[in-house]
């Protein structure tokens, strides 16, 4: 198995008619941003998570997590309740219109984007346990814009609860859901620069972003699909 991408350890579970995409971004994102020396990722399928030695019911996508002593180990689980092989996909396909239609997502609706929002936490750990001056030097500015820019996210999380639309005038964050929090931001920023439309390509996270894997990646062929 190549250990520099992600290793999928039950794709059975997966519904069949979304193994071929899953595949091919697993072979994608090994190729252009490759798992960093000393980490370990892998993809499951479940209905149930573990966290503190305890089992959570999956909601959701998907979800990653770590190792915390080693925070080397990295998981990314896919909610085996809409993305396993014994459901139909019709929950999936509810979810995916739903976000659109909140644009929770931006404009990304590819059932496959969630894994690629997941691995970009798993590069945001892996950059950090690996590089940590490096991440510091280049995530930093991602991180002071979205800290200057606090009380639009409070906005923002207010107007999405009572349930109306932000204004035209909040640019900051590509998706609804990028103004969660620092990590969210990075991983919906990640997402979009291969599941994203033209305007959030260009958009200035996404710029940040390509800044970064740059550094991170001068060999990737990231800029080729970009
Ligand atoms: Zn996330």
């Amino acid at each position: 198995m190549n250990a520099n991408k992600i290793a999928f350890i039950n794709p059975s579970d997966l519904h069949p008619s979304l193994l071929s995409g899953v595949n091919a971004e697993i072979d994608r994102l090994g190729e252009d941003y490759p798992v960093l020396p000393g980490s370990r990722v892998t993809l499951e399928v479940c209905k149930t998570f573990k966290d503190d030695n305890q089992y959570h019911e999956m909601t959701g996508y998907g979800l990653t997590s770590w190792d915390s002593d080693r925070r080397a180990e990295i998981k990314i689980t896919l909610n085996a309740k809409v993305y396993g092989a014994g459901e139909d996909s019709i929950e999936l396909q509810r979810m995916l219109l739903g976000d659109l239609e909140n644009q929770y997502h931006g404009s990304m609706t590819n059932p496959v984007f969630p894994l690629t929002h997941e691995y970009g936490h798993a590069l945001e750990r892996m950059i950090r346990n690996g590089k940590q001056p490096l991440w510091a030097k280049a995530f930093g500015p991602i991180v002071d814009y979205f800290e200057s820019h606090g009380d639009v996210v409070q906005d923002y999380r207010m107007g999405f609860i009572f349930g109306y639309n932000v204004p035209e005038t909040v640019p900051v964050f590509n998706t609804r859901y990028a103004a969660e929090s620092g990590p969210e931001f990075f991983a919906e920023t990640f997402a979009l620069l291969h599941w994203g439309n033209e305007r959030e390509k260009a958009s200035t996270p996404c710029r940040l972003m390509r800044d970064l894997l740059k550094v991170v990646y001068p060999e990737s062929a990231q800029e080729r699909s970009s």
